[in-house]
């Protein structure tokens, strides 16, 4: 049972993990654990990575914090690493992914602001997830993250995801929309791939309107869609693009990036974060890309993520209630037509580490990008297998 001292935001599974390394976790009875998940898409690197233990523990005997109020070389050179790997000009530091989306939305409400739109609107999606801030909470399209919480910061116009017209309609009848927020893939939804060209039509959307193109890559960033950023794939650039997750391996970290026009509406006041952008958490960061450029592993996360989803596609051929089975580098989703909530406590007791997420509809797998031919195979063997199992369980088609 969790410690009555914690606030009851989460429903943990009743598993304590003691140590980690590369794709497994260990708990105190020494049971080893498959992680399919990697902490919500944050430990790229897998557990323990030597590259970043070794840079967090330098860096630890050396000088965790300062402060944004005194120049910190390491931030400088992260900074110059992303806007380099991204295409953007300028980046600010947070924590999270909550808070780099704070940032942009903030920046998009000076862009309006600018343009002379006294109540400046943003475009958001449905079943988005941007975090749980009053802000993000309110941009997400998930009524569950926001009933209780109202009111809601205003400012933000629904659309449905993957549907052009949806934003043209809007983009013809709302002149305070100033900005547009997405995930390219939606991750939280249960890994809701648009339709190729999508993206490309809001870039061209955004550049009639003179709205800001801005996209949520908290979760597909740092390499797991197949490149570092998956708007990578559909050459063209946003205004805007946030990170966090896999950014750090595990140290808390955010970032918001933007082109300079965008960038430079902000100055010295406007926005901060104590924290934000430390040597700690940054010298963190840089090992994480150094690792990730050195090792190819953003193109070994889209040839690994093919390979898992013909391999799942092959496995669960003909498997009864399966709607879908897709992903774009290591983001995988198993779509079912009813809910599988079990599964990830199942999974556990065979020793694999899985997320079920879209109204509990939708198996998600988010395997570190270290993750070896081998290991791949026994995630897809175990998970194939279970499915098969529950699938074939009376329980589940007697609620169907
Ligand atoms: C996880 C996530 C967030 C929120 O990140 P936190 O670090 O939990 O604040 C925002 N957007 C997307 C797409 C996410 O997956």
């Amino acid at each position: 049972m969790a410690s009555k001292a914690l606030m009851n935001t989460y429903a943990r599974m009743s598993v304590a993990f003691e140590r980690g390394e590369g794709a497994w976790l260990y708990d105190a009875d020494g049971n080893k654990f498959l992680d399919a998940l990697s902490g919500i898409a944050v430990c790229g690197l897998g557990h323990a990575h030597p590259a970043v233990t070794r840079a967090i523990s330098e860096q630890a005997a050396q000088l965790i914090h300062t402060s944004n109020l005194y120049t910190i070389p390491l931030q400088e050179q992260l900074a110059e690493r992303l806007t380099e790997l991204s295409g953007m000009d300028q980046v600010f530091f947070g924590n999270s992914g909550a808070e780099a989306n704070e940032a942009a939305i903030k920046l998009a409400r000076l862009h309006g602001h600018k343009q002379g739109i006294n109540k400046p609107a943003i475009v958001v999606m449905e079943q988005s997830f941007h975090g749980r801030t009053l802000a993000t909470l309110s941009a997400t399209g998930n009524r569950k993250a926001q009933a209780g919480f109202e009111p809601l910061v205003s400012g933000f116009v629904r659309a449905p995801f993957d549907d052009i017209r949806a934003l043209e309609q809007i983009a013809d009848n709302n002149q305070d929309v100033c900005a547009i927020l997405l995930e390219p893939i939606q991750g939280e939804a249960g890994v809701r791939i648009p339709s190729s060209d999508y993206l490309r039509q809001i870039r061209d959307l955004c550049d009639r309107k003179g709205w800001l193109m801005m996209l949520d890559e908290v979760q597909t960033g740092n390499g797991r869609s197949g490149t570092f950023f998956a708007y990578q794939q559909h050459n063209l650039l946003p205004d805007v693009v946030t990170t966090a997750k896999g950014l750090a391996n595990g140290v808390p970290i955010g970032a918001c990036l933007a082109r300079n026009d965008v960038a430079s509406l902000m100055g010295p006041g406007s926005h901060g974060s104590t924290y934000g952008g430390n040597p700690l958490a940054c010298a963190a960061a840089l090992a994480v890309l150094d690792t990730l450029e050195q090792d190819g592993l953003m193109a070994r996360a889209a040839e690994l993520g093919g390979w898992m989803v013909a391999a799942l596609r092959e496995e669960l051929d003909g498997t009864e209630h399966i709607r879908d089975i897709r992903g774009k580098g290591l983001m995988i989703g198993i779509e079912f037509d009813q809910p599988i909530t079990e599964l990830a406590v199942l999974a556990k007791v065979k020793g694999i580490l899985i997320n079920v997420t879209g109204g509990g509809h939708i198996v998600r797998l988010l395997p570190p990008l270290i993750t070896n031919d081998t290991e791949a195979n026994l995630m897809v063997g175990v998970i194939s297998k279970l499915i098969k199992i529950v699938v074939g369980d009376d329980r589940l088609n007697r609620r169907g």
